[in-house]
């Protein structure tokens, strides 16, 4: 069994040190901050399956999708794992456009959807109230689910640890010596001196710094967002809600998490925490004019968190190719994903090579920077906030 350094505690650091531990591996984490403080606090974290291409990819979310329910039955309950049906239409002549390509692939897919009207997406959701803006066609994705992510990681990391993986929290790894395109030794901020046979790169949107530590490049996008917390409240929303730019799932005990890449546009990395507040005030305005339960709510928190997006969209796991033992697990979409690549990555690490794995490589994007996305959502994404920062836009 290897011995393995994993870096970042994040859900994929998460998930990848429990499969792995699970399968006998000596595990090392080791966390800059602490766990699950990184884009995973600040993710809007549902089932992303029904925007994902192409079929590959879709075929991989879908799959994510039964890992969370296996590890639900594995472990008898999954308080990290809501499920709630998913509601979404478009204002814009092009997004309704694309939302009816969208339901017809997925049908012929075999992905459940179905098309209803404003009055019965209303008795699917009482809390809505929908304007005369709204279209009569709203798409219905039955088999909808949000996550609690920092739930999930710390579940994932405490059973990593009863089969002995070793959790080292506020240690930030500041340097890899390598030999001959070989790591040799992880050093830390705190002075530790690690030695693995393989090193497990999870740092999320600092992927790439911490490749460039072992000397070895890692294309990787930084796209950041911004997710609001309300103070609990009257709507009592019973699902997921994509309406337009604007994306709204319950958060438990009342509260809802408010997202919009309008909003995400021009966002800077390390926002001033007025301009934080004030974004999370307009995703609360704009929740309100659907959802008048939120009349009498307020911003909780705004979160600000970095997606990393490798450049065409596709997750990064495999070895690197310059340093032989630098393993990397990157992936956007990564909340619903990180169960499946976990376990993948460690059945690779103990067994042998993961077929599934191979369209994902590392490999495949050397020197290769400006690849269009694959995945539609992707594109879409980068598209979204590159042209909302361009100017004013009103939906998809
Ligand atoms: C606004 C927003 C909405 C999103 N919506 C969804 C969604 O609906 N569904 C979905 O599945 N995903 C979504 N995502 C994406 C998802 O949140 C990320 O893909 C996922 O959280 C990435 O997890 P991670 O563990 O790779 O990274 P992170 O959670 O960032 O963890 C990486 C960890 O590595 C640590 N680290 C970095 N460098 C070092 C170092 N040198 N030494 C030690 N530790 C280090 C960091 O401190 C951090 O804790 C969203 C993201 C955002 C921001």
């Amino acid at each position: 069994m290897p011995d393995v350094v994993i870096v970042g505690a994040g859900i994929v650091g998460a998930a990848t040190a429990y499969y792995l531990a699970e399968a006998g591996a000596r595990v090392e984490v080791l966390e800059a901050t602490d766990i699950a403080t990184g884009a995973t606090a600040a993710s809007f974290a549902v089932d992303v399956s029904r925007v994902k291409t192409p079929r590959l990819l879709y075929d991989l979310a879908v799959a994510g999708t039964r890992e969370h329910e296996a590890l639900e039955g594995a472990w008898g309950a999954a308080p990290w794992l809501h499920r709630a049906p998913t509601l979404e239409w478009a204002y814009a002549t092009e997004g309704r456009a694309r939302l009816r390509e969208r339901v017809a692939r997925l049908r012929s897919w075999g992905y459940p959807a179905e098309w209803v009207s404003r009055g019965e997406a209303r008795d699917v959701e009482p809390a809505l109230a929908l304007s005369g803006s709204a279209p009569e066609e709203i798409a219905l994705f039955p088999q909808g689910t949000w996550y609690e992510p920092t739930v999930l990681a710390g579940a994932l990391l405490d059973r990593a640890q009863t089969r002995g993986a070793r959790l080292h929290v506020h240690d930030s790894v500041t340097a890899m010596e390598t030999v001959q395109g070989h790591i040799t030794v992880v050093r830390t901020a705190t002075g530790r001196r690690i030695s693995a046979d393989v090193v497990i790169n999870c740092a999320g949107p600092d992927a790439a710094k911490l490749a460039a530590l072992a000397g070895t490049r890692l294309p990787l996008r930084r796209v950041p967002g911004l997710v609001a917390t309300t103070t609990s409240n009257r709507t009592r929303l019973g699902t997921i809600l994509h309406a337009g730019d604007l994306n709204v799932r319950p958060d438990g005990d009342g509260r809802l998490v408010l997202h919009s890449w309008v909003q995400d546009a021009g966002l800077d990395l390390y926002p001033e925490s007025g301009d934080r507040v004030d974004k999370a005030q307009r995703l609360l305005h704009q929740a309100r004019t659907m959802l008048p339960g939120l009349a009498d709510a307020e911003v909780q928190e705004g979160r600000v968190g970095v997606r990393p997006v490798p450049p065409d969209g596709m997750p990064l796991v495999g070895f690197t190719a310059d340093v032989d033992n630098l393993y990397v697990v990157v992936s956007h979409s990564a909340v619903h994903m990180a169960p499946l690549l976990g376990r993948l990555v460690a059945r690779e690490l103990t067994l042998g090579r993961e077929d599934r794995l191979e369209p994902f490589r590392p490999t495949r994007l050397q020197g290769d920077d400006e690849h269009e996305p694959l995945d539609e959502s992707a594109r879409n994404m980068l598209a979204m906030v590159t042209a909302a920062s361009k100017g004013p836009a009103h939906g998809r």
